[in-house]
């Protein structure tokens, strides 16, 4: 039987990275995972993310963005082009090329760390003294190995809609939505989350009529709602996405006509037929087979894996991280928090801070975010004072032509420290990191104030909000 420091099961943003620091570290570490390829005939390291979430559909967004700017924008630079035809399958094609290579560099980085990699379904069977058994099954094909540190990063699934079971034909999951090999002519969205969105903008752009329906009242509700209002207008009076809030679902049905959904809106019965449906009403943890109830590891009442602010299990020696575990189901949150689990199990003190992880949704503007929303800081009954710019007449957003979007600062009144960093605009997701940064570092809105911004770029717009809550506005 093998025996290992650490074995890591899972091996998404979390699990992988979680076991590369552990081999830095000195561990004889091993990673089990069950994930294959889009053929479903060879294992496929990367978990949800480079599989089935934030890489492919990151993919499909330029690709999308591409024919759009190609059909609607070229012109204005005197670039005319006949756009006769959108080949979505080779869209699908270069994406998984893309997918391919990722996955693909995870392997590489296990040899070079030394890491092992075994295919197969791992379950807990138990502790032979202080060492835990781990079961990996590998279609039958079963083996047992030992290891006195366990890392669980088993991931997250799609939340079921109760109402239809998906077929990823007509009624698509994350997966089928990243795979449709033509343009609906009408796709639903149940959902409007940060996948529901930004798959429903990329089949948007590509020609198909998008309505997308959630049950929420709020659009957004977690991002700062002056960013949210600014979104919902652009996303619907400008770019056509049609998106109903509020809403009942009471039935959905398939026929040779399409898929119907049945819903009540402000008291109405509404029913619309689609061509595609995609479901993105959230993912839940995922602990299947891992043999749970039998070792005693604690699930909470929402299936979360049950652990402590450093990821530590009820069971010795057992720590979970990621999707699985509480927290924003993010990749660079359940990969920092597999960096902060090695290096506790080598007896290091690593701090994760929840309130400095970036919020990103890829959508056109994007959007990102650190920190307190204004509708946080009111209910926490924080004395605050915000600082805001706009990128309408930011000289390097006017020649990208993607001069639309606002930059919004929130300090402290007392001591300008900043608190959150709001933005909906061309790269947010790029532009987040120096809030992410200057966060971290607990700086003021003076101190990005006082800090030379290179002329002309997106970031002067972050300098400018700063210099706006400071009162000291230069082109306000
Ligand atoms: C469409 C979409 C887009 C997304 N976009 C973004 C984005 O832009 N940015 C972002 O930060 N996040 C994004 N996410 C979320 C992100 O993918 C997850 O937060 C992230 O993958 C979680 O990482 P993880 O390691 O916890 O789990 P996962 O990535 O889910 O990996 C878990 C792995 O464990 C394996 N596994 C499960 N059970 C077992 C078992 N018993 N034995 C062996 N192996 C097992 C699975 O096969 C899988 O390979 C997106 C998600 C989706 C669906």
């Amino acid at each position: 039987m093998s025996q290992y420091d650490v074995v890591v099961i899972g091996a998404g943003p979390g699990g992988y990275i979680a076991a590369i620091r552990a081999a830095q570290l000195g561990f004889k570490t091993a990673c089990i995972d069950a994930g294959k390829n889009k053929a479903g005939d060879a294992p496929a390291l990367g978990g949800t993310c480079l599989n089935v979430g934030c890489i492919p559909s990151k993919a499909l967004l330029q690709s999308s963005e591409n024919f759009h700017a190609a059909s609607h924008d070229f012109a204005e630079h005197g670039i005319e082009v006949d756009v006769k035809n959108f080949d979505a399958a080779k869209m699908i094609a270069r994406k998984d090329e893309i997918v391919t290579k990722l996955t693909g560099g995870i392997g590489f980085l296990f040899k070079k760390n030394k890491v092992d990699s075994l295919h197969g379904k791992g379950s807990l069977k138990g502790q032979n003294g202080d060492a835990w058994q781990i079961e990996v099954d590998n279609n039958g094909d079963k083996q047992t190995v030992e290891a006195k540190q366990v890392i669980i990063a088993t991931g997250s699934v799609p939340r079921p809609l109760p109402l239809i079971s998906i077929d990823n034909i007509n009624v698509l999951d994350n997966e089928g939505a990243l795979n449709l090999e033509a343009v609906p002519q009408k796709l639903g969205v149940i959902g409007s989350g940060v996948i529901g969105l930004e798959m429903g903008s990329v089949w948007k752009r590509l020609g198909a009529d998008v309505t997308i329906l959630e049950a929420a009242p709020a659009f957004m509700a977690a991002a700062d709602q002056q960013i949210a209002r600014e979104a919902l207008k652009i996303f619907t009076k400008e770019q056509g996405l049609k998106i109903e809030l509020g809403v009942e679902i009471s039935a959905v049905s398939q026929d040779k006509n399409g898929v119907t959904v049945n819903y009540k809106l402000k008291d109405a019965e509404h029913s619309a037929t689609f061509d595609k449906l995609i479901v993105a009403i959230g993912r839940i943890p995922n602990t299947q087979g891992l043999n749970a109830a039998e070792v005693g590891l604690e699930i909470d009442e929402r299936g979360y894996i049950k652990v402590d602010a450093d990821c530590r299990t009820n069971l010795p020696n057992v720590w979970a991280i990621g999707d699985v575990v509480r927290g924003p189901m993010l990749a660079h949150k359940a990969s920092d928090e597999g960096v902060a689990v090695a290096e506790r199990i080598a007896g290091q003190k690593p701090h994760l801070d929840f309130n400095t992880i970036p919020w990103v949704i890829y959508t056109h503007p994007e959007i990102a975010w650190v920190g307190k929303t204004e509708e946080q800081l009111k209910a926490d009954g924080v004395n605050y004072k915000k600082g805001q710019s706009g990128f309408g007449a930011n000289g390097r957003a006017l020649g990208l032509g993607m001069a639309q979007g606002t930059v919004k600062v929130l300090a402290d009144a007392e001591t300008d420290r900043i608190l959150g960093v709001h933005m909906i605009g061309p790269m947010a997701s790029e532009l987040i990191a120096e809030a992410v940064m200057a966060m971290e570092f607990k700086a003021s809105s003076e101190d990005i104030g006082r800090i030379v911004h290179a002329h002309p770029t997106l970031s002067e717009v972050l300098h400018e909000a700063a210099l706006a809550a400071d009162k000291r506005a230069l082109h306000g």
